[in-house]
């Protein structure tokens, strides 16, 4: 693979004018494709219109990660995923971002045998000590409501923005640039490789990686990816947890979409699933939303009757079908323009995912060589 060249382009600077790969976005999932592409020592670009990383849906995130999904594709991405997280030698801070509070699945009894079944795969896998908790009120500060519970006591949540830091210190530590501030307008065709055109000059690459999030739904030229991909409301509010309200692990019950995660020692983040489709990214709180969540997690945690509220962030999250026919298993998708392509599956779960999913799209460009220097 060539090195990045850093010839200045028209009015970019040092913007330079090839890579192997552009990477459009600096959220967690660019900037984990942005490692593992240069650890492999794939010339790469990053593009991120916003001054800072972590601008959209990554930095408004709870960061909640577990080895279990309902969704086997999900799941499949989220158990290595898991084991990254864990892992001290991965990160360039020698930490792991991993805050093992553990999770607590709840579901329907009639999900206990699948329960049982993937605590075996998912400890035969990562050593945990996962386990069912059935004919109980409560398990790891959560109180179940009638169901059953799949514990992952080594599970727990990451700071989003964090980790995706550290993925782009790694990416440039191993060659890669990092451009923020320098928005995409469009990707074309020029002698069939892809000529990204930015608000700072072009850049020809060998392929892109659309990594947009959200912004997916409503790209810009040539990054449409194939499938149609919406955006859609995600509501999380931060209250209070004073004693005598226990700690508790992170939650998510499959029957209704409830969600929780402790924040430090006294404040707990909350969510319900918003069903606002195609709302921008910048939409004003929902305090009906905000009231009606507290009311139906209240069943979980009886403390939060009384609990303050602190403050309520919205934010979207780009939603679609799940991948299929593209590289690296479907987690691409084409985009009608040559060496184009838009990454699949965020769904409200980029951060579970995203580090075996970058890790496998940079295999996929580097096995398949779907992403040759220009
Ligand atoms: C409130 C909330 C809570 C969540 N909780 C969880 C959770 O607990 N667990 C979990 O797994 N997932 C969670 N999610 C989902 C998860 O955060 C997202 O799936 C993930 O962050 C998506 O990352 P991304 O990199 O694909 O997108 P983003 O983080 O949105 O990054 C896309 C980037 O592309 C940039 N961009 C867009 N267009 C251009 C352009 N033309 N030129 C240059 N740059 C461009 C944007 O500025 C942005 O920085 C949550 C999401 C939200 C909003």
């Amino acid at each position: 693979m060539s090195q990045a060249g850093t010839t200045a382009s028209s009015s970019g600077g040092d913007l330079p004018a090839r890579a192997d790969v552009v990477v459009v976005g600096a959220g967690i999932t660019g900037a984990s494709v942005a490692h593992h592409l240069a650890r492999r020592g794939v010339s790469v670009v990053v593009i991120e219109q916003s001054p800072r990383s972590g601008a959209g849906a990554t930095g408004r995130s709870g960061g909640m990660v577990r080895a279990f999904d309902p969704d086997t594709a999900i799941a499949e991405l989220a158990l290595p995923s898991l084991a990254a997280y864990r892992d001290a030698g991965r990160w360039a801070s020698g930490q792991a971002p991993l805050h093992a509070v553990g999770a607590v699945t709840a579901a329907d009894r009639a999900q206990e045998s699948a329960f049982r079944e993937a605590a075996g795969q998912i400890n035969g896998a990562l050593r945990t000590s996962a386990h069912v908790v059935a004919e109980r009120e409560e398990a790891a500060g959560v109180r179940l409501a009638g169901g059953v519970a799949l514990v992952e006591p080594e599970a727990g949540w990451v700071a989003p923005a964090e980790v995706t830091a550290d993925w782009l210190v790694q990416a440039r530590a191993d060659g890669a640039v990092v451009r923020h501030g320098v928005r995409v307008l469009e990707v074309e065709e020029r002698g069939g490789r892809p000529a990204v055109l930015t608000d700072a000059g072009v850049i020809s690459a060998g392929a892109v990686v659309a990594a947009v999030g959200p912004w997916a739904a409503d790209p810009v030229r040539g990054l449409r990816p194939a499938s149609p991909v919406r955006s859609r409301s995600i509501q999380v509010s931060i209250v209070e947890r004073r004693p005598p309200a226990p700690p508790h692990a992170t939650f998510v019950d499959l029957r209704t979409g409830l969600y929780a995660k402790p924040v430090g020692t006294d404040r707990t983040l909350i969510g319900m699933p918003h069903l606002v489709w195609d709302a921008p990214f910048d939409a004003q709180p929902d305090p009906a939303h905000a009231q009606a969540t507290v009311s139906a997690l209240t069943a979980h945690f009886p403390w939060l009757t009384t609990a303050a509220h602190l403050s309520t962030v919205r934010a979207t999250d780009a939603y679609g079908p799940p991948g299929g026919g593209g590289p690296a298993a479907g987690l691409l998708e084409g985009t009608g323009v040559p060496h184009v392509w838009s990454v699949r599956g965020w769904n409200g779960g980029g951060v579970k995912t995203a580090p075996e999913a970058g890790r496998r799209i940079a295999e996929a460009c580097v096995a398949d060589a779907f992403c040759e220097a220009a």
